[in-house]
């Protein structure tokens, strides 16, 4: 598998899928995350559960990651053309390219290769990673920002979470984890939990992102306690970069003809 990995970056077996995110103020795309795959010669399709932690063993998440960082970049530039949006993408930063000490360099190329606005780049970090490289962590982020991109702490609330980090560090969104979200229609204290979140971090200034919203109840709940914006299954499945125009029209029909927001606002 390890030497396979190798190989799939030269021989191109590695491609990226884009999932839209959507506001839950104004019902529209303001998005996308862009979610790795490998399409192994005799496996098929591998998902990045399976892979990325063996590239993170191995070391090879950094080309892997600067592979995917650029051409997240490009695609985002792309797709904001075409389709005549402003667009943001979402890239997911591992612990050991946080690490790398030309990540700012890495960062600043593809925005400038890609002429991507910088304000469209948004990096995914979890708690754990700032946990485990503390040192210069703070300075990282700082740097980061000053670039102009922006920061999200990503499955919020499954790490090593301690809220020590919220006011340490400079952070522009939380992604609440999957976890809770789905629970929440049906466990109150899943729904407390995400209730709280959405308050501690509107007091903060940072906005909130519920993952894994699979149905029109995990829809209404987030939305009825104003969390800022979601993907999941529920708007689309992360696509092809050559399908996302069509996911983002079928997603503002989606909210248009249902009347969604009206419907959630009166409730
Ligand atoms: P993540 O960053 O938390 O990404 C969200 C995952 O949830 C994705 O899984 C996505 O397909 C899935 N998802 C989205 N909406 C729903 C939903 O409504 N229901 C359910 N059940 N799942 C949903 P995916 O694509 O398999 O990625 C898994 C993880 O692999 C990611 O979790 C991320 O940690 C990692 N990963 C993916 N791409 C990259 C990458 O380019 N670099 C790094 N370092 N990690 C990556
Ligand atoms: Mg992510
Ligand atoms: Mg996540």
């Amino acid at each position: 598998m390890d030497t396979a990995l190798r190989h799939a970056l030269v021989r191109e077996e590695l491609f990226l899928h884009y999932q839209p995110l959507v506001s839950l103020t104004t019902g529209r795309v303001i998005g996308m995350e862009s979610l790795l795959r490998w399409h192994h010669p005799k496996l098929g399709v591998i998902s990045p559960a399976t892979f990325i932690p063996l590239a993170e063993e191995t070391g090879l998440i950094v080309a892997i990651g600067e592979w995917a960082l650029k051409r997240s970049c490009r695609q985002a530039k792309i797709l904001c053309d075409e389709l005549g949006l402003e667009l943001s993408v979402s890239v997911n930063l591992s612990p050991r390219q946080f690490e790398q000490s030309n990540l700012l360099e890495v960062i600043g190329g593809a925005l400038s290769e890609s002429k991507l606005p910088p304000r469209n780049l948004q990096l995914e970090l979890t708690e754990n990673t700032l946990m485990i490289n503390s040192a210069s962590n703070l300075e990282k982020l700082q740097q980061i920002r000053q670039l102009g991109a922006r920061v999200a702490i990503d499955d919020f609330g499954t790490g090593f979470c301690s809220f020590s980090y919220l006011l340490q560090y400079p952070v522009d969104r939380l992604k609440i984890d999957q976890s809770f979200v789905m629970k929440a229609v049906t466990e109150p204290n899943a729904a407390t939990v995400v209730r709280t979140i959405v308050a501690m971090s509107h007091h903060l200034g940072i906005k909130v992102i519920a993952e894994g919203v699979e149905t029109p109840e995990h829809l209404r709940f987030l939305a009825q306690r104003k969390c800022d914006e979601a993907q999941g299954f529920y708007f689309s499945r992360p696509v092809p970069a050559a399908a996302f125009g069509a996911a983002v029209a079928a997603i503002h029909r989606m909210f248009d003809e249902r009347k969604l927001l009206e419907e959630i606002r009166l409730a």
